[in-house]
């Protein structure tokens, strides 16, 4: 039996607030405990679709199969105010939710060797191939940008993350700003209008794992369309 992990208490405050998580292995790893190849220096935390497979060799024991991996930079982590830090997580646990029809999300088994060797390439690399939407042609470039194209013009930050980010945010009743769900940088809508479009779903507080698989409600939805796009 692998003993206690600093993770462990943070992990608890996750399950506390998505209690759906409770069959979902969760690993939280700071940069320190990962390959250099995993470290991304300039973020407080982060995760992807696969985080939790790069993380894999350094669970060790603790494995339970694929589940969600967050990593976070010691750096900046353990400078943080505690609410800060668990509503870093909840906003990584945020994006993740939003991964989980991603098809890297299959089976270890089912993964092909190019995907193996995306995972290999580490965090830092899918970073940025993700975020950059790299213009390069190698197979594994392609690859992630191909899977990885967010499914709204907003990005990662987009209206995924947002609709599953303020579920979380209500409740753990965290202040908003300790979540960092909205950013200039984003290029997101008005918060408030963002709360007041979604207040129905919010009230009613369903399972969040089936209410991420439903539509959004429209007037959420219009928040994010653009005319100016066509
Ligand atoms: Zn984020």
């Amino acid at each position: 039996m692998a003993g206690v992990h600093w993770s462990d208490f943070y992990l608890e405050q996750v399950r506390d607030v998505v209690p759906e998580l409770a069959d979902t292995p969760l690993y939280v790893r700071q940069d320190t405990e990962v390959d250099e190849r995993h470290h991304v220096p300039h973020a407080i935390a982060f995760t992807s679709p696969i985080c939790d497979l790069q993380l894999k060799p350094r669970v060790g024991q603790r494995w339970l199969g694929r589940g969600i991996g967050i990593g976070v930079t010691a750096e900046h982590w353990w400078s943080l105010p505690m609410q800060v830090r668990i509503g870093t997580l909840l906003h990584e646990v945020a994006h993740a939710i939003t991964f989980f029809d991603s098809p890297w999300r299959r089976p270890e088994p089912e993964l092909t060797v190019g995907e193996r060797r995306v995972i290999d390439l580490g965090l830092r690399r899918w970073a940025e191939l993700a975020l950059n939407s790299l213009g390069e042609d190698s197979t594994s470039g392609k690859a992630v940008k191909e899977q990885t194209q967010p499914r709204d013009s907003a990005g990662s930050h987009g209206r995924d993350f947002i609709r599953c980010a303020l579920h979380l945010q209500r409740r753990s009743r965290l202040p908003l700003e300790t979540m960092d769900v909205f950013r200039e940088s984003y290029r997101q809508p008005n918060p408030w209008a963002c709360l007041n479009a979604l207040s129905d779903e919010l009230l009613a507080d369903g399972d969040l794992l089936n209410v991420m698989k439903r539509p959004a409600p429209e007037a959420f939805l219009r928040l994010f369309s653009k005319p100016d796009e066509g």
